[in-house]
């Protein structure tokens, strides 16, 4: 007889651990399994690029610790399922086959890379994993030239690290303005600003054509325009795809992500995705940290048969770097018309956006401690007048 279980969950990030959670919650005596790739407890992943230059203890970051598991009757198995059945409703993993009732897809995003042709050449990194900072920490870089490609949020935070270790670092961007997905032009300048009196050298709009080493084991980076950049490493930042071979295939239904509905159900009525590598109706793919966690705990409340369905919405980006704050609900990408009012008040920035007088989306600088107010603001759609009486 296999060894059944009546939730599987496939990779333990913030998706998978809060599915997990959330199963438990409803579902006391159903049998849990969690596949972790990664090679310690499930941790906070935003976290990494900011801790690069002062490293972290193997489990520090950890979201739960391991007795949670074990409280929670979560069983948290490492290794790699290598290939899901979904006629028969079994996942292979290292040790064997395993039936399920419920599948749970909550397998993240892999680092796009920088030209797929590329060999692997010692001094070029990708970042992803708390693995991957061990492995950077290893090569002690300090005092050296280091190229960053790819001005989003990762990219931003990794510069200072490498700043804070002594070295000089430029910065490729493709778009014509920072942090393009999620900044306007006020915030993104104010940002290029910083960056250039920290010494940061920018390219804006500005590709990639080329990458190799030189005789010296310099790297000679060719752009598609102005001369070659010379350095010693390169860090690529310029997004992630969904991780999505697995699901693919098992013949699930895929186009960049696992194909879901409003309930974060597959092709398969048993299997889900949630996180990173789930696409939702219209093509969305969230890759954001709490649109990761909503969708977990969606999926997990899905899986035990209630009925949940995931809104389109705005989620929160944060960017600290060095003094500044940086604070981002971008409605943007929802279509919607939307009017604008804008505040600067000395070093603070505020962009609200409206609809129909209802707070919508908000793009803020430098007031951390309204941040939670903000985002709460927006959660509830707030009177343009209460938002106006407490900023204005
Ligand atoms: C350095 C960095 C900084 C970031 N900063 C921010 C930020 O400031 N704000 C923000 O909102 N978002 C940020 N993000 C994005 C955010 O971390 C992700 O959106 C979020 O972690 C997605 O969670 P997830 O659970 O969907 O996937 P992941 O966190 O990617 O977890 C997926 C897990 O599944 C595992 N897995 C994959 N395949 C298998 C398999 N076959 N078997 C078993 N396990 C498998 C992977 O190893 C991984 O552990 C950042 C990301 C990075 C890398």
């Amino acid at each position: 007889m296999l060894e059944y279980y009546d939730y599987i969950i496939i990779g333990a990030g913030i998706a998978g651990l809060k599915a997990a959670e959330t199963i438990r919650q409803y579902d006391v005596s159903g049998k849990i399994l969690m596949v972790n790739g990664e090679d310690r407890l499930p941790y906070k992943r935003t976290s990494i690029s900011k801790r690069l230059s002062a490293g972290f203890q193997k489990e520090e970051l950890a979201l739960k610790p391991a007795e949670w598991y074990e409280k929670m009757t979560i069983e948290l198995v490492d290794g790699l399922v290598t290939e899901v059945l979904t006629a028969t409703k079994e996942v292979i993993l290292r040790n064997g086959r395993i039936r399920w009732n419920k599948l749970i897809f909550c397998t993240g995003s892999t680092p796009i890379e920088i030209n797929p042709m590329l060999p692997p050449l010692t001094g070029l990194y990708y970042f992803r994993n708390a693995e991957d900072v061990d492995f950077i920490r290893s090569q002690n870089i300090v005092n050296e030239h280091i190229v960053i490609i790819g001005g989003g949020v990762q990219g931003i935070e990794l510069i200072e690290q490498m700043l804070s270790l002594g070295n000089k670092v430029s910065l490729i961007h493709h778009a014509n303005i920072l942090m393009n997905r999620h900044f306007d032009e006020f915030m993104a300048g104010h940002l290029l600003q910083l960056l250039k009196e920290k010494g940061v050298e920018v390219f804006l709009e500005t590709k990639v054509k080329s990458i190799q080493k030189t005789e010296s084991q310099v790297f000679e980076i060719i752009l598609d325009q102005g001369e070659p950049l010379y350095c010693n490493k390169i860090i690529v930042s310029i997004g992630t795809k969904p991780t999505v071979d697995l699901a693919h295939e098992s013949g699930l239904e895929i186009n960049n992500g696992i194909l879901v509905n409003q309930f974060l159900q597959a092709s398969h009525p048993d299997v889900y995705a949630a996180g990173d590598v789930a696409e939702h109706p219209g093509g969305w793919i969230t890759g954001l940290w709490h649109a990761a966690e909503k969708q977990g705990i969606i999926a997990g409340t899905n899986a035990t048969g209630q009925e949940c369905a995931f809104e389109k919405t705005t989620f929160r980006l944060k960017l600290n770097f060095f003094d500044q704050y940086y604070f981002s609900m971008n409605p943007q990408h929802a279509n919607i018309e939307i009017d604008e009012q804008i505040l600067h008040k000395g070093d603070k920035y505020y962009r609200f956006f409206f609809k129909n007088n209802l707070l919508q989306g908000v793009l803020m600088m430098n007031d951390k401690d309204n941040a939670k107010y903000l985002e709460d603001s927006v959660r509830k759609s707030a009177d343009r007048e209460l938002i106006m009486r407490v900023f204005a």
